[in-house]
């Protein structure tokens, strides 16, 4: 048994915006089932982040594609990806890239389209004058701003990032985790955003998921997961972390 609902015209703040309730998906590896996603419930507020995090395999990417293919939703749910250069045609000028976000939607003629796409591309901290410029030109932490922006082209309720800096380096991955906070705060997106990389949901998610072997192992405020956690993968998610820190010092 599971149900999804979406709300796209949930007006009031902490008012479930997406939710999974009991949520099963099983898939089939080396001729045996499994559940990748096993009786999983969560819910992402009106402009709220909540991070899912979780090891590799923890059925994180599956329960986002659950969530994206909310059919009634359309263009309310955006993702954004791990590496936004396989998402792209790397022969496109950032300016194609980014009006891919809307024209399949054919809500606007090309001059609009045109302008909402230069917009977006001023409010990622791209520069206009990159706008021809072939996507394969552009750096790693460039692509992600464009899939940001081809993301936000529609005004999107919910963003889907998973794993979306996890190709980054330091200081990119800063300088997205800042775009994402002024999205948040500006427009009012809610999000959802996953990572394996527990303090990165530090500066930017409201509440966090653990999930773990396709359950969810503990949700709560992020101070609280962060600080006194109490499950078991939680702590061992967090002290996986100081021991890496202990070893590069
Ligand atoms: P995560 O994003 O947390 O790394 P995934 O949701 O991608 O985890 O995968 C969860 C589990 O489901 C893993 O064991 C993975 O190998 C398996 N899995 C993912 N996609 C498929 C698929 N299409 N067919 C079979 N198994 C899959
Ligand atoms: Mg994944």
């Amino acid at each position: 048994m599971w149900a999804v609902y979406f709300f796209p015209k949930a007006g009031i703040y902490d008012m479930a915006l997406a939710e999974l309730r009991n949520v099963r998906k099983k898939y089939q590896k080396a001729g045996t089932s499994f559940y990748a996603l096993d009786d999983i419930s969560f819910e992402i507020n009106e402009g709220e982040c909540l991070g899912l995090v979780g090891e590799s395999g923890s059925g994180k990417s599956t329960a986002a594609g659950v969530l994206a293919r909310l059919k009634p939703v359309g263009r309310g749910i955006q993702m954004v990806f791990q590496n936004p250069q396989d998402s792209f045609d790397p022969r496109d000028t950032l300016l194609k890239g980014v009006m891919q976000g809307a024209a399949s939607y054919k809500i606007w003629d090309r001059e609009t389209l045109e302008k909402k796409a230069l917009e977006m591309i001023d409010y990622v901290g791209l520069k206009r004058e990159y706008s021809n410029v072939r996507l394969a030109n552009l750096s790693g932490g460039e692509c992600q701003r464009a899939a940001i922006a081809r993301a936000l082209i529609c005004s999107p309720k919910l963003i889907i990032c998973d794993e979306a800096t996890s190709a980054l380096d330091v200081l990119m991955q800063a300088q997205i985790i800042d775009l994402l906070k002024k999205l948040k705060k500006e427009k009012g997106t809610s999000m959802l955003f996953i990572t394996h990389d527990i303090p990165l949901t530090a500066a930017l998610c409201d509440r966090i998921a653990v999930i773990h072997r396709g359950k969810i192992a503990e949700t709560g405020r992020t101070e609280k997961i962060l600080s006194s956690p109490e499950n078991i993968v939680t702590k061992n998610l967090l002290s996986s972390v100081l021991t890496i820190q202990k070893n590069t010092r």
